[in-house]
């Protein structure tokens, strides 16, 4: 019986977009010497729609440095200059190929939408009390034979509270929600923001509430810990109103709930408010289709084979779908909520553990299933073939010359940035010449303005919200940079106000010249001082980054904050002078012109050189 009633509910279901993509001959036209395309295509397609033979596709792509064959997906950008190369103008029409499930845009019909589960994370400073408090909710008021039962492999979990679900994610603090969010996934409705009363807002706090606005997602402030005595409710309220999160009391939106995770005081409350601000944002969506959503965990079990939690975002997701995650597809052989209970369906924000998938997907990727196995399979392997083709391409987060081309091409564009600066002032100062510059074609948005080095936290916010990060007197250091280019992320470093401002303009008129950069050499550390009468206080360093140049600028960074920009007096090695010294050796330098160097300051090395070359 199970059987039939699975088979009638597929055909009740509406499908995402498949069908209709695939009745959908016309994926392609030239109209008017205009070239009319929906998603990637192959170069063999492209070459049968612009009558262009294949060979001077592929000879023209190669004389851009691409190698291609005739199979190859081409992207956006690679369509463009073919099609502008051989005369045509382009258009891409938003119809959401079956391939690009994440560009999809649900219009339910109103009538068929019902209200959902609010999915929350829970973020905070460390040792404020995330995980306690996850803890405490997982396990209040749970009903016999669950007690013990809950799996904490799962990565989320739902909880009632007034006959009402929530979901909760899992895993605390920024990382996981905004490693999803750099990989597009928005799967957090509402961000509970943990802060211990008698600590007050520290630094992770403001992260949270910096990457919360990014995603603009409501916050609720749960003060942790007011059992204990040095509780201080208020003074948190009045710290939290320098970032913008002003407590209801004090006439701002934000719902603020005292609690002890430790003692169980008042999670009810925190339930409570959570429901409130679920229906003030009248989270809907359709239980009647198949469904989509996202990754939340997901690994290899050695007996399962490929185990994934599924966060389901709209639609029913039934066992027995074919699912395509990612790059791959399988079946939902069998699927079990956090109780390691066998569900037969999940509806929306529902998270359920599925196997059956034929590879391993990432936590963030998002999923879609189908009826039939047979489109479930061709999907993934197009993903798999644009994918393939993206990663040879692989553009960066944002750049200023992306927006200098799309200034060019008048497209209308947001800019996101974050400043970090020497001081907090300083970082103010920025931030409000920055926004004045907005205007009707690009919109500049300040994601975070802080004062302080930049961090792998920095580049984290900056891949999560497409931002260029700017360092004003501030140097990221080895570690940083190494993320930053890992991720693709541009670090823009100024000492001047007005050159920042200068070159944001150029770049927002689509007039940044080619200019000089500057690239770092390489980093040393000073381990020792030597005081010689005569020459100064010459700094015993060890070559931890790179290598330093004698005829190289440097500059003196204490804390990452630049405290000295100049050049070298001289660079030695066991007393002899070098030109060179590299990664792991010791080495004595005296900066020109500076002697208030300190034990372990940071020089760094330098040269100019012209962009591109
Ligand atoms: P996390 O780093 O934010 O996940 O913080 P934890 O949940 O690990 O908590 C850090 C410490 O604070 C632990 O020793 C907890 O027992 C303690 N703690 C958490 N919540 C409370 C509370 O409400 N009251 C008190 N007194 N201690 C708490």
């Amino acid at each position: 019986m199970g059987k039939n009633k699975n088979f009638a509910n597929k055909q009740q279901r509406e499908t995402n977009v498949s069908t209709k993509v695939k009745a959908d001959k016309t994926k392609t036209k030239v109209n008017g010497g205009v070239f009319i395309y929906t998603g990637a295509i192959s170069v063999g397609e492209l070459s049968k729609s612009l009558n262009v033979p294949v060979g001077e596709i592929i000879k023209f792509l190669f004389l851009q440095g691409k190698m291609i064959t005739i199979n190859s997906i081409l992207d956006d950008e690679l369509i463009g200059l073919v099609c502008l190369e051989f005369g045509y103008d382009f258009e891409k029409k938003n119809i959401v190929a079956a391939e690009n499930f994440e560009d999809l845009e649900i219009n339910d019909d109103p009538s068929k939408l019902k209200p959902r589960p609010a999915v929350v994370t829970i973020m905070g400073h460390v040792d404020h009390g995330k995980t306690t408090l996850i803890d405490a909710i997982r396990n209040s008021n749970l009903v016999e034979g669950e007690v013990g039962g809950i799996s904490q492999e799962i990565g989320a979990y739902q909880k009632e509270c007034k006959g009402q679900k929530i979901t909760f994610i899992d895993t605390p603090g920024h990382e996981a929600f905004t490693q999803m969010r750099a990989r597009g996934a928005g799967v957090t409705d509402i961000v509970v923001l943990v802060v211990a009363a008698d600590d007050g807002v520290m630094p992770q706090t403001i992260e949270a509430i910096d990457h919360a606005k990014a995603a603009n997602v409501p916050v609720i402030v749960a003060i942790n810990k007011i059992d204990k005595a040095g509780a201080d409710p208020e003074r948190v309220k009045t710290e939290l109103m320098q970032h913008n999160i002003i407590a209801e009391e004090y006439g701002g939106d934000c719902i603020t709930v005292e609690i002890s995770a430790k003692k169980k005081q008042n999670i009810d409350g925190l339930l409570e408010a959570i429901l409130l601000v679920a229906e003030m944002k009248e989270l809907k969506a359709n239980p009647d289709r198949y469904a989509l959503g996202t990754v939340l965990e997901a690994k290899l079990d050695k007996n399962e084979g490929p185990k994934a939690t599924l966060l389901v975002q709209n639609g029913t997701l039934k066992e027995g779908d074919y699912l395509v995650v990612g790059t791959s597809y399988g079946k939902a052989r069998r699927m079990t909520n956090e109780f390691r209970k066998v569900l037969n369906e999940a509806t929306p924000s529902t998270p359920v553990s599925v196997i059956g998938l034929s590879e391993v997907p990432l936590a963030g990727d998002r999923f879609m299933a189908f009826s039939e196995e047979s489109e479930a399979r061709s999907i993934a392997t197009k993903r798999k073939l644009i994918k393939e083709s993206q990663d040879r391409n692989a553009t960066s987060a944002a750049s200023l010359e992306d927006l200098f081309n799309l200034a060019k091409e008048g497209e209308v564009k947001n800019l996101n940035i974050i400043i970090k600066a020497d001081s907090t002032g300083s970082a103010e100062a920025v931030k409000s010449s920055l926004e004045k510059l907005s205007n009707e074609e690009v919109k500049i948005n300040i994601v975070r303005a802080t004062s302080g080095a930049i961090t792998e936290s920095d580049v984290l916010l900056a891949t999560a919200s497409h931002a260029i990060i700017y360092g004003f007197n501030v140097r990221p250091d080895a570690r940083t940079r190494a993320k930053a280019a890992e991720e693709k992320v541009e670090i823009r470093l100024h000492r001047i106000i007005y050159a920042l401002i200068e070159e944001i303009e150029a770049a927002m008129k689509g007039m940044l010249k080619p200019t000089f950069v500057e690239e770092v050499r390489g980093q040393a550390e000073v381990r020792r001082l030597f005081k010689v009468s005569k020459l100064g206080t010459i700094a015993g360093c060890m070559v931890v980054d790179g290598y330093i140049k004698s005829t190289g600028g440097v500059r003196v960074i204490r804390e990452g904050i630049v405290v000295y920009e100049g050049k070298l007096a001289s660079l030695q090695r066991e007393k002899d002078s070098v030109k060179e010294v590299k990664n792991g050796y010791e080495c004595g330098m005296l900066v020109e012109n500076f002697n208030d160097i300190k034990e372990g300051d940071i020089i760094e090395c330098f040269e100019v050189v012209e962009q591109g070359k």
